[in-house]
């Protein structure tokens, strides 16, 4: 089996080259290496071969683990936030994928005005509109822009969106658009930037490349099958 320095590698590599085919600059792209349930043995790994941005999806195990690392790594939050949560996720990550309510939008401004704090984000939209995922219907979040917007301790920098699980990476293609689309309605009818697209996993994230994401959330394809023998941290609850 090949290292994770070398699936790194590949996986950048794949991302020129997606980037190369769609006419668009590699470097516009970032690269979250999905590090959850992975120890911090594998995350230094991924350091040693100079890769610093990491994403985790679960508060209590990124309270362990992210203190266990050089503060050169960078990490986002790419899980649902629990409300409870929030102030403890506050001051690790620099940038939240998936704020998936407007109530969770509002308990996030309240608790950063109290932490003094201006936490950048990314609205998930369910563009796929399964039943069982989060995220906006669009259509809810055309109604609710207006209100997201005016809530001033956030920085609302673009939309995530994670694809119905598929066989074929080219079966993602029409929601990573349709997802763009909603971007590009939405900057338009607010008229507020909103330049990033956090789209395509493992299994899709070459195509999420050609459809225009600015970041793509990486996990197995670099660290490998999350196993049973998972780090799986017991943190206190508050
Ligand atoms: C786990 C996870 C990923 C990474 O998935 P892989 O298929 O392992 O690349 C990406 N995005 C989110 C939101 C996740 O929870």
């Amino acid at each position: 089996m090949s290292s994770i320095s070398e699936r790194l590698h590949d996986v950048k590599e794949k991302i020129a080259r997606a980037a190369a085919k769609a006419g668009r600059a590699a470097d516009d792209i970032e690269l979250v290496a999905v590090s959850k349930t992975h120890p911090p043995e594998a995350i230094h790994e991924a350091l040693d071969a100079g890769h610093a941005l990491f994403g985790e999806s679960r508060v209590q195990e990124a309270r362990v683990k992210i203190p266990l690392l050089p503060g050169r790594a960078r990490w986002h939050f790419i899980g649902h936030l629990q409300k409870n949560k929030i102030r403890h996720a506050l001051p690790l990550f620099e940038l939240f994928h998936g704020i998936d309510t407007l109530a969770l939008a509002q308990d996030l401004n309240r608790v950063a005005d109290e932490a003094g704090a201006h936490p950048r984000i990314l609205l998930e939209a369910n563009v796929a509109g399964e039943s069982t995922k989060f995220g906006f219907k669009p259509d809810v979040l055309q109604k609710q822009m207006e209100e997201l917007l005016a809530l001033d301790r956030l920085q609302i920098e673009g939309l995530m969106t994670i694809a119905p699980l598929a066989a074929e990476p080219e079966s993602s293609r029409k929601f990573f658009a349709a997802l763009r689309e909603l971007r590009d309605a939405l900057q338009s009818k607010f008229r507020v930037p909103l330049p990033r697209l956090s789209m395509g996993m493992s299994g899709d994230f070459e195509v999420a490349v050609e459809e225009g994401a600015t970041l793509v959330r990486v996990g197995t394809a670099i660290f490998g099958a999350r196993s049973s023998k998972a780090f799986r941290p017991v943190a206190s609850e508050d």
